[in-house]
């Protein structure tokens, strides 16, 4: 008898239990989950992207108010947004035009049906600020990034919706002096994300800062392509030979003075490749033709390593230098002075024997790495040797701490940021596994 009451006290307990668990689980609000195709940003904004096109649209939420920026070029995002609004019940108030361009209006009449207060680039000044629920969005208008007005805007100091102002294909297709303006005006705020116009979402306060002075690179350094030269800026010109993959010889110039990096190789017609140098002739004679038509005085030249075809044509040179640079009479970290342009010549190991390859920092803030880094081949090709792995790790941490605005490798186009090295580094840290 005793038993059956202790029994049924646990059974009602258990009873009591349950009944509470389940009330408590019926008060927390489902969570809706949202589409493969968006990014939580953070603090209930939501970019959305177009899987055809990587244009982004933005829903910004809070407590039961929602505001919608663009309306994208695909009627999907819209559709998947609608959706979303009627599975969260929040009410759709706002909508936000960055600028009239159909990649960013062409739904319009898909969401017709609100009862809408509408943000545009007409309406809104720069500095102009609006309430969405608890949040505060901040207008930060750009009428002269384009023909047409459009504006980006800052959700709480921390999130930009960037409208076509940031567009993440690192080239940056419209470049203006005002960017860097924009990004000087960000980087102390230390985003946690920007939702651009195109592209993945850039999220985390490093991967945001590293964008920004990505974008803040190209547009110091336009670069421009014309006849196999790459323009950096007045004073650093790149020639590249698509016969020898791609590699680099720079002229650096300061005044009436220029230095070259690297001197090629081939004798004009042996290197024709589908006619590019029929017209032009050698790679090396043109550069030195460039410093002659400019009345340039040759006053180094610095070799980053004797492969054939960084160096095979240096006595085209010489008759024209001052100066010879090459690792066998440099010290490490030996600085080198041109009238405004400072160089550091340093050792960079793993693409040939130790202390027998050098790469050359100029002016803080550009590098010209040799073939420790190059823009067509992976490191297993480049490396001399696995006994040289450990020194290449080395080389590539040390280049990459430094952060260069650009990176001009021996052979390809340059880079902005550190993407390369960082894929570079990822293989040669495998390497290092496979041990
Ligand atoms: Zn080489
Ligand atoms: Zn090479």
């Amino acid at each position: 008898m005793k038993n059956s009451i202790i029994s049924f006290a646990t059974l009602r307990l258990i009873v009591t239990i349950s009944f509470c668990l389940l009330s408590v689980s019926s008060c927390v609000k489902e969570s809706v989950p949202i589409p493969q195709n968006w990014t939580d940003c953070g603090n209930g904004v939501f970019s959305v992207q177009d899987p055809e096109t990587g244009v982004n649209i933005a829903l910004i939420t809070s407590g039961n108010q929602a505001a919608l920026v663009d309306a994208g070029v695909d009627s999907a995002s819209i559709l998947q947004v609608k959706e979303y609004l009627k599975r969260t019940n929040l009410s759709l108030s706002q909508l936000f035009i960055t600028q009239y361009h159909k990649n960013h209006t062409r739904n319009l009449s898909l969401v017709s049906e609100y009862p809408l207060e509408t943000h545009t680039p007409f309406n809104m000044k720069h500095g102009a600020t609006v309430k969405i629920g608890d949040k505060t969005v901040k207008i930060i208008s750009s009428p002269r990034f384009t023909s047409d007005n459009n504006f980006s805007l800052l959700i709480d100091n921390q999130i930009l919706v960037a409208g076509d102002l940031f567009i993440n294909d690192r080239k940056m297709k419209t470049l203006f002096d005002m960017h860097l303006e924009l990004i000087r005006q960000l980087q102390p705020i230390q985003l946690s994300s920007i939702i651009p116009g195109y592209g993945n979402v850039i999220q985390g306060k490093t991967q945001v800062e590293e964008y920004l002075k990505a974008v803040e690179s190209q547009v110091k350094y336009r670069i421009s392509t014309a006849d196999n030269w790459v323009k950096i800026n007045d004073d650093i010109f790149i020639s590249t030979n698509p016969a020898e993959h791609d590699n680099n010889m720079i002229v650096v110039i300061s005044g009436k003075e220029a230095s070259v990096i690297d001197v090629g190789s081939g004798g004009g017609e042996t290197n024709v490749k589908e006619g590019i140098y029929q017209k032009s002739g050698n790679q090396s004679q043109r550069v030195v033709e460039f410093i002659q038509q400019r009345n340039l005085v040759l006053k180094n030249i610095i070799i980053t390593h004797y492969h054939s075809d960084h160096s095979e044509n240096l006595h085209l040179f010489k008759p024209l230098a001052g100066n010879i640079f090459d690792y066998r009479n440099i010290n490490n970290g030996q600085p080198v002075k041109m009238g405004d342009k400072n160089f550091r010549l340093f050792y960079s190991e793993g693409h040939t024997a130790p202390n027998e390859h050098i790469s050359i920092e100029i002016n803080d803030d550009i590098i010209v790495t040799g073939d420790v880094l190059c823009d067509f081949a992976t490191p297993s090709l480049l490396i001399a040797g696995r006994k040289y792995l450990e020194p290449y790790i080395s080389t590539l941490e040390t280049i990459k701490k430094q952060n260069y605005a650009l990176i001009i490798p021996g052979h390809g186009r340059p880079f902005f940021d550190n993407a390369k090295i960082d894929a570079y580094l990822e293989d040669l840290y495998a390497m290092r596994k496979k041990k």
